[in-house]
């Protein structure tokens, strides 16, 4: 089938630095290649969604606070959720969403908010509140059997511990803790990190791993996408990799 399903969940409270973007960046490369995308939006007060019905589950990142405005009605997804990720839903996940599939995230005042538990990490803030991990960030990604270098934007006070298989090595920045070698979490049907940017924008490679994760599951077999011209956006990354790696 050549459709995808997509749920982006708090597109409202989540969304720094154009987060949203990155969906419309999955409807854009779809629409390129004659595939259907159809994104539902799920926020506080929403019916609930039958998470397992979508391809896609998408969470952007938010502030500290926005994070405590979501997070009772997130608890109360965890069981569809966890659901749908075991049956093979792909999770997309931007920083705060990212935080909030671990154990929890606990914050500069020791509040902890708890997260959904679906991976083993856990993150903890600085008690100083300046010590942020902010700036852009360089990360080397091993995907679809390739070396690829990713460009984001970082800015987090959270220190996330406990990740065993990240995204990728940290080439420039600071990745999952201050100064830390690896960035973000991944698994085959998990996207975690803590690129903004918006994330795909910049990075088409990981775009097309998610489309082509999607189609593939719903087709059973391996689909191969139409390359698109990505000349522009893998220039405009090239020259923000030159700039901070080479200096
Ligand atoms: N509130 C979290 C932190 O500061 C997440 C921030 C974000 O999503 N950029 O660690």
């Amino acid at each position: 089938m050549n459709k995808i399903k997509i749920l982006h969940m708090y597109a409202d409270m989540l969304d720094l630095y154009g987060d949203s973007g990155n969906m419309e960046i999955i409807s854009y490369r779809c629409k390129m290649r004659g595939i259907e995308c159809e994104i539902h939006k799920y926020s506080i007060d929403s019916e609930m969604p039958d998470f397992s019905a979508y391809d896609l589950i998408y969470i952007g990142g938010g502030a500290d606070l926005e994070q405590q405005h979501i997070s009772e009605d997130l608890v109360k997804c965890r069981e569809g959720i966890e659901t749908a990720y075991k049956n093979g839903t792909f999770l997309f996940l931007i920083c705060g969403g990212y935080q909030l599939m671990g154990k929890y995230y606990r914050d500069a005042d020791g509040v902890e908010i708890p997260g959904l538990g679906l991976f083993d990490y856990y993150t903890i803030a600085e008690p100083d509140r300046r010590k942020r991990c902010i700036g852009n960030v360089v990360i080397r990604t091993e995907i679809c059997g390739k070396s690829v270098d990713v460009a984001g934007f970082e800015n987090h006070g959270g220190q996330t511990h406990g990740v065993e298989t990240p995204l990728g090595e940290v080439l420039y920045g600071h990745g999952n803790r201050t100064k830390s070698s690896h960035e973000g979490y991944f698994e085959k049907n998990v996207i975690a990190t803590y690129m903004h940017g918006p994330c795909l924008a910049k990075n088409p490679e990981i775009s097309d791993y998610i489309i082509c994760y999607c189609l593939n599951r719903n087709s059973g077999t391996a689909v191969e996408l139409t390359a698109l011209d990505d000349t522009l956006e893998k220039d405009c990354r090239q020259v923000m990799i030159d700039r901070l790696l080479k200096n």
